[in-house]
């Protein structure tokens, strides 16, 4: 290959070791960025360790090693040309094809001429008195520049045999990640695979066909789809024929960069026949994504995940003759999709055959590798040749390989000790004018790679160009910007079951990785849009220099939970009239409708409904007892609805979750609604309500002085009434008060009202509707009202009280936490990071408001302990 060799750039004579910017690696992303370079005017060079570009499609030519994605979906688009003037033989091209296109674009763009091949990156430093990087290669050269991008992939440094005696073995050895470029004839020869992931899956069939015996060696067996290859899928074809810059918007904004139906049902929601048919049009596409998105909660709730889960492992019983080696090839321990689903041809009925032999390593383990072969479980088997599947140290790996110095000495190994801190998965603090392309804390692995690649490429080069055209030198990520990515990533992660899985991902494959979800999980699209903004609003979270000038623009770029994020994304598309602009009647209506659409909370031992006395006649409630053996501790909880809609029912999935978690009875009661019953209706029922159920505690089951109240939002202010008024009315006592999102204070306006007035459901607009249907003016300063102002708020029972980030009720909860705690009251105050108004009561519909629920039924029980 020839090397690079300019010294003319933009009619400027360049020293070739003095560029703008040095790319390492000259995979899709290098090449891409090349382009994008040479087209902006940057002078630059492209290093890569490897003879030719391609990078995991110059490595990777094991036998059988293809694109999992669709050829329709995997190739660029910044080029349309390319469109017209290669097509694809097959839905998933095999490693020559993909190389012969990266090879094509090369030659098309003269990409050659601007990469440096067989050159390694060993180390790079920063210097902060020159501003620049310090680039030392494998051929001894130094090239100092000023920004430094790490193209270099992210399963492109193949993880090493940490098998005893693996270095005696005198037979042929190969690693996936690495195949001679010549091939291997496997005929007739004895051959070992060790590992069942996507490279063994796709080597093994391949490899069977040559070999005389073939030993499969397996910690954890893999889900894997056939891709039932052939000419790519026409249905995308017609797509991309129509319209194929619509098509690729599409893919750019979509969860996994390609275009597909999201699922609007959950699994737990159809009989079983239901849900094998609708997987089953998904198995038959044979296409990578489309299984995993059949339902909404497979990546989130476990009982969902097994529906899935279930059905591959019935595919796979179909398949494999043998009982026992189909049960061996069942993956049960992982949820899937935790790891990479694979594609495979032929790769389950592989094991039918028999000169094939799987060996479960966790029944029989290697105890050594031999000169002549493999020691394991009490056998001893001599083979020709071994081939290590054994995967990649991902995401991370090329990146600290090499020796990366930033400001103050810092190595990025030493930074990244305790995980792969960064800002957007595209810079790191400390580290001024590095970027990566498809590093961790981004979409990359979990997306279409070629959506995610252009995506990352054209935001550093838009980046660069506004540097120049703006004078500065450099650019860095924030230290509070970081660690509010960081709180993201996690935020998205653990709504996950990805952390229940040891797999590459969390990278658990490599010993002494630190253990989190390297790639970042909240989507393509929504990813996408984050990093647009954080450009649009003047590079939020990165502070920018040069030229005797300093733009710092600080801030977190997201702080809202991924999932509160999505209900109001969906919310938004909606285009639902505001209920303040309804009758009572109609937002009443419109509440049950919407009750009515959501997952009913878990299962609890018994459901009573009745009536109890109030002072303007009956009051219906309903009873949710546990399961468990009582006499249990009774909470008396109020419904949210503004004291206009909402009944003993309306907060039934919340009341459910309550009372299994907490084991304790909840008596949930209809108070009387405005407008037809005004202000003091609601707090005199709630009282009253309180009165009767302490009264009567034996009777409904529970244990007479063990009692709290609680509710949610407007009920969060009856719940803290009652608890005021049962001080001053000779009881009951009360162990606890549990406030969840409370209105405390309606006599004047709070910080939280405007910050959060619109946008987050509940409105600074339906508030005053609200109170305005509730209370006269001169009403709202009454503590039966207001309960912030009441007089004395000593020797009120302890109290939880809840409040959410984003909720115009979230400075009233903080004054009311506050001003309890000053009056000498217990207080446990839960900020709910990220949430809304109503993002905690929404159970098994939002899994970031299941740790909340969890903390107010930690309370309730210490409350009774
Ligand atoms: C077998 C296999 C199948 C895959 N299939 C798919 C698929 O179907 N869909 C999908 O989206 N993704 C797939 N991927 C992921 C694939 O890696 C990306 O799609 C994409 O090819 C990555 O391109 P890249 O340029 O970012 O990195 P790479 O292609 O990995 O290129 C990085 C280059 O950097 C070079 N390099 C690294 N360190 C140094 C250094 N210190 N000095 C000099 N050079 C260095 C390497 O030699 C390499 O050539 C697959 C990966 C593998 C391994």
């Amino acid at each position: 290959m020839r090397t690079a060799d300019r010294s003319v750039h933009g009619g400027k004579i360049m020293s070739k070791s003095d560029v703008d910017v040095v790319v390492v690696g000259a995979g899709f992303s290098g090449m891409y960025l090349q382009k994008r370079l040479r087209d902006a005017g940057f002078s630059h060079r492209v290093l890569e360790a490897g003879g030719d570009v391609g990078g995991t499609w110059y490595w990777n030519r094991y036998p059988g090693a293809r694109c999992d994605i669709s050829t329709t979906d995997y190739q660029y688009t910044w080029d349309p040309e390319l469109h017209e003037q290669w097509s694809w033989s097959e839905k998933h091209a095999a490693q020559p094809e993909i190389l012969r296109y990266a090879q094509f674009v090369a030659k098309k763009h003269d990409l050659y001429s601007g990469i440096d091949f067989d050159v390694r990156v060993n180390d790079a430093l920063w210097s902060d008195d020159t501003k620049r990087w310090s680039i030392h290669t494998s051929t001894g050269e130094t090239i100092v520049c000023r920004h430094y991008v790490m193209a270099t992939g992210c399963l492109s440094v193949p993880k090493e045999p940490d098998i005893p005696g693996a270095d005696r073995f005198r037979g042929d050895v190969y690693v996936t990640g690495r195949w001679p470029h010549e091939g291997v004839d496997f005929s007739g020869m004895k051959v070992a695979v060790i590992g069942t992931g996507s490279s063994g899956i796709q080597s093994i069939p391949l490899i069977a066909d040559q070999a005389s015996k073939l030993v499969v060696y397996q910690r954890t067996p893999n889900y894997s789809i056939p891709a039932f290859n052939g000419p790519p899928p026409q249905y995308r074809v017609d797509r991309l024929v129509a319209d194929r810059a619509a098509y690729e918007a599409e893919a750019r904004q979509s969860a996994s960069g390609v275009p597909i139906t999201m699922p609007t049902v959950s699994a737990l929601s159809v009989p079983r026949e239901t849900a094998w048919e609708l997987l089953e049009t998904a198995w038959l596409k044979g296409e990578l994504l489309e299984t995993g998105i059949v339902f909404t909660d497979v990546g989130t709730n476990r009982a969902a995940n097994d529906v899935v889960a279930e059905f591959m492992r019935e595919k796979i019983r179909a398949e494999v003759q043998d009982p026992a080696t189909a049960e061996l090839l069942s993956p049960r321990k992982h949820p899937y999709g935790t790891k990479r689903p694979c594609m495979d041809t032929n790769y389950f009925q592989t094991f039918n055959r028999p000169h094939v032999r799987l060996v479960d390593l966790n029944t029989s383990p290697i105890r050594t590798i031999t000169e002549t072969g493999i020691d394991f479980g009490g056998e001893s088997h001599d083979f020709d040749a071994i081939v290590y599947a054994t995967g990649f140290d991902a995401m991370t790996g090329a990146i600290v390989n090499v020796d990366i110095t930033g400001k103050d000495g810092v190595t990025l190994k030493q930074k990244w000790e305790h995980g792969p801190h960064n800002y957007l998965g595209l810079t790191t603090v400390g580290f001024p004018n590095l970027y990566m392309i498809t590093g961790p804390g981004s979409p990359s692995v979990l997306s279409n790679m070629m959506v995610s690649i252009e995506q990352h490429v054209d935001w550093i080069t838009d980046t660069l160009v506004d540097l120049r055209d703006k004078g500065f030198d450099t650019i860095e990520a924030t230290p509070l910007a970081e660690e509010a990515w960081r709180k993201h990533c996690t935020d998205c992660a653990d709504i996950t079951l990805f952390q229940e899985t040891d797999s590459w991902y969390m990278g658990a494959n490599v010993p002494g990785k630190p253990r989190v979800l390297f790639p970042y999980i909240g989507g393509v699209g929504r990813y996408r849009r984050i990093c647009d903004e954080v450009r649009a609003r003047d590079y939020l979270g990165f502070v920018l220099e040069g030229a005797g000038r300093r733009q710092l623009n600080d801030g977190p770029i997201r702080e809202i939970q991924p999932d509160v994020e999505m209900v109001l994304d969906m919310m938004a598309t909606l285009g639902l009239p505001p209920i303040e602009s309804m009758s009572p009647a109609d937002a009443r209506a419109f509440s049950d409708a919407s009750s009515a659409m959501r997952p009913p909370g878990p299962a609890v031992g018994e459901i009573i409904d009745g009536t109890l006395p109030g002072p303007g006649g009956p009051l219906e409630y309903r009873l949710y007892r546990p399961s468990t053996t009582g006499p249990h501790p009774v909470v008396v909880y109020f419904h949210g609805g503004g004291w206009v809609f909402g009944s003993h029912t309306s907060d039934d999935p919340l009341c459910r979750a309550l009372c299994t978690l907490a084991d304790v009875v909840i008596v949930s009661v209809n108070y009387r609604h405005a407008p037809e019953d005004r202000f003091p209706a609601a707090a005199d029922d709630g009282y009253a309500a309180l009165r009767w159920v302490a009264d009567n505690a034996a009777a409904l089951g529970g244990v007479p002085d063990r009692i709290a109240v609680a509710g949610w939002s407007a009920g969060g202010n009856v719940a803290a009434v009652a608890a005021q008024l049962a001080r001053d009315n000779g009881g009951p006592t009360l162990r606890g008060q549990l406030l969840l999102t409370p209105v405390t204070d309606g006599s004047r306006q709070h910080r939280s009202h405007d910050e959060n007035a619109d946008g987050y459901i509940l409105t600074k607009a339906l508030m005053e509707w609200f109170w305005n249907h509730y209370a006269d003016p001169e009403d709202r300063s009454d503590p039966r009202a207001s309960p912030l102002l009441a007089a004395d708020l000593t020797g009120l029972p302890p109290a939880m009280i809840v409040t959410a980030q984003y909720d115009p009720l979230r400075d009233e909860g903080d004054a009311y936490a506050r001003a309890l705690e000053s009056a000498g009251v217990p207080v446990q105050h839960l900020r709910a990071r990220g949430h809304i108004h109503t993002s905690i009561t929404m159970v098994d519909a939002l899994p970031s408001g299941v740790a909340p629920r969890r903390r107010m039924a930690d309370a309730l029980r210490g409350f009774f302990a």
